[in-house]
């Protein structure tokens, strides 16, 4: 019986930045247990789409800048035309740029804000009206460790702050929608291995102080985070809103 709370068949998702690393994995959980899936992002360069349509999911992408004001509300439009709901919302593009505070430049402060907080802010704020006439919905933001602790040895302070609004959003998110049957749920992750965190020569050997300072000794691969995700979008976590669930080896734990 317990499975059968896991199930969502035939509901409609979007995952952002659904075309490689944790994004795909997310996608790849979600289509398993048969959602729809809607998955945008910029480009499909490392293959994502493809391997969803292999996998045998309902996948359709929008190709598209998120940090472009218009977009979200596109994105959402496109959904409605094409499923006529959107019952999962998934907003997992983001961007990581690591500098020292004193030469962090505006440009790469924008960048970070827009891709990070403006455009989960802009995706929620087009996919309430809709969720609200449907009579609810699930909302699914991916923060990260960054947003709790001040991870080192790596200076990113834009970063962080970025990924505390995310989590602060979702819990005030959680709080005023609640009513409308609509659940929002943070995952926090820790260190993965994806595009984002491949490292060049000059920062490589930050490796090792990360996986020293995780209990479990090491990096997560993408396919650890598919199960959590879904929980948070299924009804097997109906009674769970305003969480911000770590996903971290341990890390936090110390
Ligand atoms: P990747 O860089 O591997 O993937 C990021 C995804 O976001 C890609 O699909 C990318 O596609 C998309 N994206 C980036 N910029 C834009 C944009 N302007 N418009 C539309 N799509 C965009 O990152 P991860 O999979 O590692 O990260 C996914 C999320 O998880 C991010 O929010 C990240 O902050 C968070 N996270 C990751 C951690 C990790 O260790 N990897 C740890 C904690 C949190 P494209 O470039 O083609 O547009």
């Amino acid at each position: 019986m317990v499975l059968e709370r896991f199930k969502i068949t035939g509901k409609v998702a979007i995952v952002t930045g659904g075309t490689r690393g944790i994004g795909l994995a997310i996608a790849h959980a979600l289509g398993e247990a048969g959602a729809k899936l809607v998955v945008t992002s910029r480009t499909d360069k490392f293959g994502g789409l493809d391997s969803l349509k292999k996998a045998g999911h309902d996948v359709s992408f929008v190709e598209s800048d998120i940090t472009d004001r218009n977009v979200p509300q596109k994105i959402i439009d496109y959904t409605l035309d094409k499923h006529g709901v959107i019952d999962i919302l998934v907003n997992n593009a983001g961007v990581a740029q690591h500098g020292e505070m004193e030469a962090f430049t505006d440009e790469l402060l924008d960048k970070i804000m827009n891709i990070n907080v403006d455009s989960v802010f802009r995706m929620c704020r087009s996919v309430l009206t809709p969720m609200k006439k449907q009579g609810g919905g699930v909302i699914l933001n991916i923060g990260s460790i960054s947003g709790l602790v001040s991870n080192i040895p790596q200076p990113q302070v834009a970063y962080n702050a970025s990924k505390a609004a995310v989590h602060m959003m979702t819990k005030s998110l959680a709080s005023d929608f609640a009513d409308q049957n609509i659940r929002v749920n943070a995952i926090a992750p820790g260190y993965f291995r994806t595009e984002m965190t491949k490292l060049s020569k000059e920062t490589e050997h930050w490796y090792p102080t990360w996986d020293k300072m995780t209990p479990l000794n090491r990096m997560a691969e993408t396919e650890e985070i598919g199960a959590a995700a879904l929980f948070l979008c299924s009804p097997a976590s109906s009674y769970v809103t305003g969480e911000v669930l770590v996903i971290d080896g341990g890390y936090t734990s110390r």
